[in-house]
């Protein structure tokens, strides 16, 4: 639903716009004590949701800025939570998991030039152009790289694609469009028509030229085909950019990244004596050529480079028969913090976003700890941090997980969720991905809930929140979001309700608890579906499988080579 379209990276380019700067972590706090004289009980409630909601999103934790006092206060509140619960520390014998990042600001005096048949043309940034590194390398030169057209720059082996065929780019600059095929041409059976794939993410496109070999990479910018104008490329790749260290993220990085504006990418192909709206034709067709251009890109970018920490928060509760095996809950702990600068109300207390998927998390965990019989397999309830700044907590913890991805059953995202009231459904973002949801439709069928993507699948909202990270590894990820078909009011009462909360709170100091108006009933339907879900999957020995036409599946089939793989029972 709307909401599930702007959770949570807002912009959807290399951070969300709103982001504040992490700072190196300080002394832990006393751990917070949940509000006096709360008692909770031991399975999911209302009643423990909301303590939990307002202790997070108090003007006391600061609106939970990775390394700010507010970020001590949330990750020793949430140990506290799994402590009391019964969890066991889920990081060899450790509650956190410190997650390193490197902090690039680029010069914003870059220019970039593309040299034409001896001709240069200089490009500003943020006027013509964005350039940035994620190599942590404080000066990238590249001189001379010849630009090649790759039209997706999409390698999709079960499509049958390949823009790379037989190319070595190697040096070379490559030029590609923003989104996919099918989108483009809006066909149904290319890709997946206007449903955006994996492969039209602008992400996906630089990870790909990176393991290609390439020396940049830039993408031509289209309106509908990147879903938003080039202000908000703009916007977000100017200002610090957060990645993991190389150190600690096994994919390549590419030296050089960016976009071009759709003006500066017409005249120069027209210059190049190409026809930039043929060639898109061109490459939406299977056996696309990739075109070498008469063109070179020259580029000294300088950046500062800072490096910082945050912490995940894991807890573990081990299973009766196959401890080994785990299934994974997950939310994201960190907001948008505090900006002093700014008058008035300025603490970001994300209590939607997502001091609701943490409570939900804690909820579930409290069920599981005192399920009769207990669970067989086991499970861990992890609170990552650096969702904000780009997903960088749960690339963190894939990166170096506490349970082996090809002992990860799967895992489950809670990401804002709406507190509107009882609703009659529950939003599915990316519906059409893995076999979870097949066990998704039978628990929540069991409690008169259906299921619906969400509205505009166009966005690609499924890779914009932290189950992203397991899915691109192999692991089936299921992100649940709140229905918008209201009991009282229906889909049209729902749909107001989050294009109110999209307007007025989504990223705003205003995201806060209100006893007045907040209706948790619809909440904790969800989370008793999302338990019912893991409760299903950790009394059993199955191994919910990534649907045929999944670009995820050859990941997961490649680690799990040679071990039996159950799917669920019809
Ligand atoms: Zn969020």
């Amino acid at each position: 639903m709307q909401r599930h379209l702007l959770l949570c990276l807002a912009a959807a380019t290399a951070v969300a716009a709103c982001q504040r700067q992490p700072a190196a972590t300080t002394a832990p706090a006393a751990a917070p004590a949940a509000t006096a004289a709360h008692t909770f009980s031991p399975a999911i409630d209302a009643g423990d949701f909301v303590e939990h909601v307002k202790v997070l999103s108090s003007d006391a934790f600061e609106g939970r800025g990775p390394g700010t006092p507010g970020e001590d206060k949330s990750v020793e509140y949430i140990k506290a939570q799994m402590q009391r619960i019964g969890l066991k520390p889920g990081n060899k014998g450790e509650w956190f998991q410190t997650v390193p990042m490197v902090e690039t600001t680029a010069d914003p005096n870059t220019t970039l030039t593309l040299t034409v048949d001896g001709k240069p043309r200089t490009l500003k940034m943020g006027d013509d152009m964005v350039v940035a590194t994620t190599s942590g390398k404080p000066e990238i030169a590249i001189k001379d790289s010849p630009l090649v057209f790759v039209g997706y720059g999409v390698n999709a082996p079960e499509q049958h694609w390949n823009d790379y065929a037989g190319l070595d780019v190697k040096g070379k600059t490559v030029v590609m469009l923003v989104n996919d095929p099918g989108f483009h041409v809006n066909d149904p059976n290319l890709f997946e028509g206007k449903r955006m794939t994996y492969y039209g993410r602008w992400t996906y496109k630089f990870e790909e030229a990176a393991r290609e070999g390439a020396s940049a990479a830039l993408i031509i910018h289209d309106t509908p085909g990147a879903s938003y104008g080039w202000e908000v490329v703009k916007n977000s790749w100017s200002g610090a950019q957060y990645a993991l260290p190389a150190a600690s993220d096994p994919d390549p990085r590419l030296p050089a990244q960016g976009w071009l504006t759709g003006a500066q990418a017409q005249s120069l192909f027209a210059d190049s004596g190409l026809d930039l709206d043929a060639l898109r034709t061109a490459a939406s067709k299977r056996g696309f050529k990739p075109v070498p251009m008469k063109a070179t890109l020259t580029l000294d970018l300088k950046s500062s480079i800072v490096d910082k920490q945050s912490r995940n928060v894991i807890g573990r509760l081990d299973g009766s028969t196959h401890p080994d095996e785990a299934m994974v809950y997950m939310a994201h702990w960190d907001h948008l913090g505090k900006h002093p600068d700014e008058p008035g109300d300025n603490i970001y207390n994300g209590a939607v976003d997502n001091a609701t998927g943490v409570s939900g998390i804690l909820e579930i965990a409290d069920a599981f700890a005192h399920q009769t019989p207990p669970p067989q397999r086991s499970l861990l309830f992890v609170a990552v941090t650096l969702e904000e700044s780009g997903l960088l907590g749960s690339k963190y913890y894939v990166a170096h997980p506490v349970v082996p991805l090809d002992k990860t059953v799967g895992v489950i995202n809670l990401d804002a969720l709406g507190v509107d009231g009882k609703t009659r459904d529950l939003t599915v973002v990316g519906m059409g991905s893995s076999q979870l949801e097949d066990v998704l439709k039978d628990i929540a069928g069991k409690q008169g809930l259906t299921l619906h993507a969400e509205a505009h699948p166009e966005a690609g909202g499924y890779f914009r929140s932290d189950h992203f990270n397991f899915a691109k590894a192999g692991v089936p990820a299921l992100d649940i979001g709140s229905g918008d078909d209201l009991v009282q009011g229906g889909t049209a009462a729902g749909e107001a309700a989050g294009k109110d909360y999209n307007e007025h709170r989504y990223h705003k100091p205003g995201d806060q608890y209100d006893a007045a108006t907040w209706h948790v009933e619809g909440v904790i339907e969800l989370l008793d579906a999302a338990y019912g879900v893991g409760r299903e999957l950790t009394s059993s020995e199955q191994w919910p499988q990534w649907y045929p036409n999944s670009p995820f599946k050859a990941a997961r089939e490649a680690m799990m080579a040679g071990k039996p793989a159950t799917a669920p029972a019809p």
